[in-house]
């Protein structure tokens, strides 16, 4: 029997099609359960990602108390199991090799690069900050009214601070009078 060319293309596509749905029949089951296998038995907690106030839902899974999984929840009101990149990375937090956690300095006009302790970087910055503030300090404007400004800081918040570092960060910044203070994600 001959089979016109438009009839080859039906049949291709009738038969691709047929096989497409006896793969998903019988592959879903299989493949649900091959992705249950990492979590399977592990403590699941529902949680919120901690980035930003839309409070997406999310749920970690642990086993002997270390965080092996974390994903959307899809029970959550809000997000209904999705996550933004940033809230789809949060589990990077905990197990990424190539997170820097230590401080590296680099002094003026240096090439090289220091490791150094955290409690130093922290007492540096402080002093720097107090130095400049008080040397950017402006009490009053031109026409006398007081305007209690550092005008010497900008301070720029970043996308990888959670919302309770963010909250203090915005109430030290505002307490010791700056006035340029933005966040990456506005710029
Ligand atoms: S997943 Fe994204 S949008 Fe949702 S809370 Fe986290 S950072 Fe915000």
């Amino acid at each position: 029997m001959g089979i016109s060319r438009r009839g080859f293309l039906k049949l291709a596509g009738a038969t691709t099609g047929a096989a497409l749905f006896a793969d998903f029949n019988v592959a879903g089951p299989v493949r649900a359960y091959a992705m249950e296998l990492p979590i399977k038995g592990a403590k699941e907690t529902p949680t919120i990602c901690p980035y930003c106030s839309v409070g997406c839902g999310q749920i970690a899974h642990a086993r002997d108390g270390k965080l092996i999984n974390l994903e959307g929840d899809p029970d959550h009101p809000i997000s209904l199991g999705r996550l933004c990149p940033k809230g789809s990375a949060t589990y990077e937090l905990t197990v990424n090799e190539r997170r820097q956690n230590k401080v590296l300095y680099r002094a003026p006009n240096s090439p090289k690069w220091e490791e150094k302790d955290l409690s130093w970087a922290m007492d540096r910055i402080a002093q720097k900050y107090k130095e400049t503030r008080d040397a950017s300090f402006v009490e009053t404007d031109a026409d006398g009214n007081r305007v209690n400004q550092t005008r010497g800081i900008t301070w720029i918040g970043s996308a990888c601070c959670d919302n309770e570092e963010t909250y203090l960060f915005a109430k030290l910044a505002r307490s010791t009078g700056l006035v340029y203070f933005e966040h990456q994600a506005r710029i």
